[in-house]
């Protein structure tokens, strides 16, 4: 991938848009692009650069990116009354192009923020984050996407933890430590080498995988079609909340403590080498001190004010509502059944994305998650899992889906599948992820109307916000739409389900 047409071949020090970035340290990768914490020498402030590969396609979709960026991130949401949404989406500060020997990338200046989510996922190892945090998450992700849609006229179109990115508080306290860790992991290496005198490093470019935005594939803990029948019996016990989290710890350090010691990198296990690249780049990520443990309650933790705030990132899938670029929307996991379908589709795609979302959230599992046998595909066991869990897919869709006919039969029973087993949302959380009764039932009423199969049915982001489970969202305790109601569906926003057709280019 770092060839021309490819990423950008960075190097700690390199100057950018005329000496005014220096390259400080990478942050992170995607399908599209390398990001990269820099200085900026105007501000004297920390930013982060995302460095678009060099292809036409890519250097295109950049160019869209930007439009849609410039549109979240104009002021105008602080006027009319989206003041606490647009917050939570990430904004762009500066765009420029670069060239190198692979080319001439587009890059986009952006705030630097920490970890995405997956990271958060990884380090409660799969089991769930306390509901707090999730809660927390939850509703600044529809703030943010009711702002998208209802202001902007903007579809996300790749809601998934990796595109959702947490705060790290004071950004150049914190890159301070990193800036010492760097050095001191850099010192170390060097020590290293000459001990040993063999070269064992991999060069940073080729730790890079090619882990696709719409391909999605990731090592999870389970990988089979009908997942969801195998209960894990024995208990599960849930690590301490605090014991692996160092973007708590570095918060806890930006309250006013010393600066803290490394610890030795723990190995990892199960990792491929572009995925801890991953793990280990981000700021909020890095090993700050040694991990006592921290056996406080959630009770303990919520005196501490530890508020969460996270951010919408990543508009390289995006598209408006008068104008979508492609139909191939969204990351397997996290996509909707009239894409798979090939129905019409809009906004409320990225509504059942975050549902899926938020379920991984809390319980570290994906809520969907397909493959292919031998005499079926992963879409039609897709769409299986879908109808286990939530039901016949609406005759609407199988009218008018585009695929509809590959899959389902004349009687709209799938071709290819014919066991299903109905496992409703409330009872797997209750039987396979040990929920207490009543949690189980508030959660599924939570999630169901953003799984609504139709996608004009589904429940639009802003109503969801003034859901009775987000009332005690630390730090948005008070804060509700009045204007939306709560389980409608945003069938009054334009390109709700279908491109709205007959209007220029953007
Ligand atoms: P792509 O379009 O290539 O997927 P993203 O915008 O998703 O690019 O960025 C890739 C990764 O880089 C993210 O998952 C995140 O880990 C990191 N990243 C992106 N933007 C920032 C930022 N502003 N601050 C810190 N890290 C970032
Ligand atoms: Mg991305």
């Amino acid at each position: 991938d770092y060839k021309p047409g490819g990423y950008h071949p960075a190097s700690r020090g390199e100057l950018y848009n005329n000496g005014r970035y220096i390259l400080v340290r990478k942050l992170g990768w995607g399908h599209f692009s390398t990001v990269w914490l820099a200085k900026d020498t105007v501000s004297n402030a920390h930013v982060a650069m995302k460095v678009v590969r060099s292809d036409k396609v890519y250097t295109e979709a950049a160019l869209d990116e930007i439009k849609l960026l410039k549109r979240v991130s104009s002021s105008d949401g602080f006027l009319e009354g989206f003041c606490e949404a647009s917050k939570h989406i990430l904004s762009l500060l500066d765009n420029f192009t670069h060239t190198g020997p692979n080319g001439k990338h587009v890059v986009m200046v952006f705030e630097v923020l920490g970890e995405n989510l997956l990271a958060l996922i990884k380090k409660y190892e799969h089991r769930g984050i306390p509901t707090m945090y999730v809660k927390q998450i939850a509703k600044q992700l529809l703030l943010g996407l009711d702002y998208m849609h209802r202001k902007c006229g903007v579809i996300h179109t790749d809601i998934k933890p990796e595109n959702v990115l947490m705060e790290v508080g004071d950004v150049e306290a914190i890159v301070k430590m990193v800036e010492l860790l760097d050095k001191q992991k850099r010192d170390q290496r060097k020590v290293h080498r000459r001990a040993t005198r063999t070269s064992i490093e991999t060069p940073t470019a080729t730790a890079v995988s090619s882990r696709s935005s719409t391909s999605g594939s990731r090592e999870r803990v389970s990988g089979r079609r009908l997942r969801r029948h195998t209960l894990i019996t024995g208990s599960q016990p849930l690590p301490s909340p605090l014991s692996s989290t160092n973007f708590f710890e570095i918060k806890a350090q930006m309250m006013g403590q010393s600066l803290p010691r490394p610890m030795p990198t723990t190995p990892k296990t199960n990792v491929s080498a572009g995925e801890e690249e991953q793990a280990t780049n981000s700021l909020s990520s890095m090993e700050i001190s040694n991990t006592t443990g921290d056996d406080r309650t959630e009770e303990e933790l919520r005196t501490d004010s530890d508020v969460i705030q996270v951010k919408i990132a990543d508009l390289g899938n995006a598209c408006w509502f008068d104008e979508h670029y492609t139909n191939s929307i969204q990351t397997r996991e996290y996509r909707s059944p009239e894409v798979i379908i090939g129905c019409e589709w809009g906004a409320s795609a990225d509504i059942w994305s975050a549902a899926c979302l938020i379920f991984e959230l809390l319980t570290g599992d994906f809520l969907f998650e397909p493959d292919e046998g031998h005499s079926y595909s992963k879409d039609d066991d897709h769409i299986a899992q879908i109808v286990e869990l939530l039901g016949e897919i609406p005759s609407q869709l199988l009218r008018t889906g585009r695929h509809a006919r590959s899959f389902f039969n004349s009687r709209g029973q799938l071709r290819n599948i014919s066991k299903l087993k109905f496992w409703p949302l409330k009872d797997v959380l209750r039987e396979k992820y040990k929920f207490p009764e009543e949690e189980a039932q508030t959660i599924s009423e939570f999630l169901l109307p953003m799984l609504r199969l139709n996608p004009s049915e589904r429940a639009d982001a802003g109503g969801m916000v003034n859901h009775p489970w987000l009332n005690d969202t630390v730090g948005l305790e008070g804060v509700q739409l009045s204007e939306r109601q709560l389980y409608g569906s945003g069938a009054d926003i334009p390109g709700w389900y279908r491109e709205v057709a007959g209007h220029p280019r953007h």
